[in-house]
């Protein structure tokens, strides 16, 4: 027998690490920059030519690479950083896998310029596709260039891959604005097309925060500072006022390493609650420092995930290290609470707008342990199994009703807080069926119907409506437009307003109409018909915040990305009084869909009882 086994030939072997290090122009720029940093530089230039797909350069002023070292840096698992086992779980520069340019020569054309102090000449060496082209010594100051052209230039079905200029940029500016974060103390000058995006000059963390996140924070933001045996943390918060209704300024920086952790980020959040909105992201950048003998950082391949092995002990130094940064400048602004009064506030608080619909929840559950054992219980989906019968009882109905009736019945409802059942009765005798719906702790609707009743969660429901009516403007590419006597202007971050541009004709077919309006500004002149006037600005930055989370974590298409979220945004919410006539003309919507019973995220929009099962539940 042959044997059929064969080594992969280097270059295709680096090939297939870069699509793990390699997925798009960010992804150079990152490593590039963090190189730049770990060679001590305290001058680096990015120049991008097209989204970073024609040319990524990184100039620095750092120690550079001797001719050896230069041709050697291209070698898979060839690293300064790395010499022995220990070294790994030691690691305080930012690369140690030796892959990144390995990687990045394998799938783009790459030349290097490269002087130490030492030396007299600068080396200089191009590769494409793992493949030397040139080596020379030329002349060129102390320091490091790279240049990466035509990204995956040999890797057809990568590069169709990439999105469009925006897209690509947005990413690269948010590798740029995490490094420039983590190092104040290194000058940083970003060009796009020859046009400069960020200069930057050596400073302080809160001016670097200015620059890059906007000067609005100058008044907003607060130190946090907490040291303890396992480790320090230290940055600033934004104070409440500064929270914003979408997630973007919000990092944390592990020994100066950007991380993403859902639960730090939760740890913040917690110390936030009750003093911003339950829908509205605290801005913090913070920095933990942590003996790197506590965390697993190899755990992703981009290391922006780590490990802890301590997880809960870092959670609870992280948020008191919050509640304290928020208690002192309140109390530095004069407010009315000590520091342990703070912390008691903290424990009991919930957020307002949830408490209703908590206490509704709460009741629901409890109400169920009436219920006899057998499947009804009261909020499950097999609730819904003869709601059909129902709803075809309701649709006649709502059609026969006369006026008057209507009217009655919201006079009655307005004259008694609680509903009598002699005047429901009397109201069903004069030969119609009557539609009392009313609106319970402003968050649900009862609807009587003739064989028992529908709760309606008003707020999925008026998603679901929402979401059928914006798919549908999407499909046909037409939504109507209520246009503004005022124009809004409305600032946004250098991303959003890339996403801005790159969606422009769907959030035009979807209704709003907006013009650009100088640097990262739109002017918004018109909203969608169907959107109620009133925080137009919140909405608008709900609603792309919003269409980002339904990109990222659910891969949405556009279209159905867009339509979800802002129907999430736009719906009625829990906690909004509701007269007859909108309740009355939700319902009916509601159930002319085609999927009546649930939200576009699979959220129940109602729940039906008929008559036995609410027998039963009295033990009848
Ligand atoms: P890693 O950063 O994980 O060591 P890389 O592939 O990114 O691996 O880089 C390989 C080596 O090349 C580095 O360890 C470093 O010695 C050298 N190097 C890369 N970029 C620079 C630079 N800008 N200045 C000086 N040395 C560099
Ligand atoms: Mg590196």
């Amino acid at each position: 027998m042959t044997d059929i086994i064969k080594l992969l030939p280097e270059s295709l072997a680096n090939q297939i690490a870069a699509g793990e290090v390699v997925q798009r122009p960010a992804s150079v720029v990152k490593e590039l920059l963090e190189n730049a940093i770990d060679a001590d530089a305290t001058e680096i230039i990015l120049n991008i030519k097209e989204a970073g797909k024609s040319q990524i350069q990184v100039i620095d002023n750092g120690k550079g690479m001797s001719e050896t070292d230069a041709r050697m840096s291209f070698e898979r698992h060839a690293t300064s950083k790395i010499s022995k086992t220990e070294d790994l779980f030691n690691i305080t520069t930012m690369g140690f896998r030796g892959e990144a340019l390995a990687s990045i020569a394998a799938v783009a054309q790459i030349e290097l310029k490269t002087k130490t102090a030492a030396d007299e000449l600068a080396a200089f060496i191009c590769i494409e596709g793992s493949q030397l082209k040139e080596q020379t010594l030329i002349s060129s100051a102390k320091g490091t260039s790279m240049s990466v052209k035509n990204l995956f230039y040999n890797v057809p079905a990568r590069r169709n891959f990439l999105k469009s200029n925006p897209v690509e940029f947005s990413h690269i500016q948010d590798e740029f604005i995490r490094i420039a974060l983590a190092n104040p103390g290194v000058a940083f000058s970003f060009y796009h097309n020859h046009e400069d995006v960020f200069i930057l000059s050596s400073s302080k963390l809160a001016n670097r925060i200015f620059a890059l996140l906007g000067n609005q924070l100058k008044t907003n933001l607060a130190p946090c500072k907490e040291e303890t045996e396992l480790m320090k943390v230290q940055g600033y918060i934004g104070k409440p006022a500064a929270a914003r209704k979408r997630r973007g300024d919000q990092y944390f920086f592990v020994n100066d390493r950007f991380i993403k952790n859902a639960y730090l980020n939760h740890a913040v959040s917690e110390a936030y609650q009750g003093l911003i909105p339950a829908d509205s992201y605290p801005m913090y950048v913070l920095f933990l420092y942590i003996d790197p003998i506590h965390i697993d950082i190899n755990v992703h391949p981009t290391k922006t995930e780590i490990k802890f092995d301590d997880e809960k002990t870092v959670y609870k130094i992280v948020n008191s290290a919050v509640r304290k940064a928020i208690s002192n400048f309140n109390i530095s602004e004069g407010m009315d609470f000590s520091e342990s009064v703070n912390h008691n506030v903290f424990a009991n608080f919930t957020p307002q707008q949830n408490s209703f619909g908590n206490e509704i929840q709460e009741s629901l559950k409890s109400s169920s342990k009436f219920e006899p054992s057998t499947d009804q219980r009261f909020s499950s989906k097999a609730n819904l199994e003869n709601w059909e019968s129902l709803y075809k009882d309701l649709k006649s109905e709502t059609k026969n009703r006369p006026t008057e009736i209507e009217q009655n019945i919201e006079l009655r409802f307005e004259s008694a807080a609680n509903v009598e059942s002699r005047e429901v009765n009397k109201l069903s005798s004069n030969g119609f069926e009557e539609a009392i719906i009313f609106q319970i702790h402003n968050s649900y609707i009862i609807r009587q119907v003739r064989s028992g009743i529908l709760i309606i969660d008003q707020q999925a429901a008026h998603e679901r409506v929402l979401y059928d009516k914006f798919s549908n403007t999407l499909e046909q590419n037409f939504g109507a437009s209520q246009q503004f006597l005022f124009p809004i202007s409305l600032q946004l971050s250098p991303s959003d307003f890339n996403l801005v541009i790159e969606l422009e004709a769907e959030l035009h077919a979807l209704g709003f109409s907006f013009g650009i309006f100088g640097e990262n500004a739109i002017v918004i002149n018109g909203i969608p018909a169907e959107i109620k006037a009133g925080n137009e600005i919140e909405l608008f930055e709900g609603f792309l915040q919003q269409y980002k989370h339904y990109k990222s974590d659910l891969k949405l298409s556009v279209n159905e990305g867009l339509a979800r979220s802002i129907a999430k945004r736009s719906a009625i919410k829990k906690g909004q009084k509701l007269n007859i006539e909108e309740m009355t003309a939700l319902v009916e919507q509601l159930l002319s869909s085609n999927q009546p019973s649930f939200a576009p995220d699979g959220k129940s929009t109602l729940i039906s009882y008929d008559l036995k099962k609410l027998g039963d539940l009295f033990g009848a």
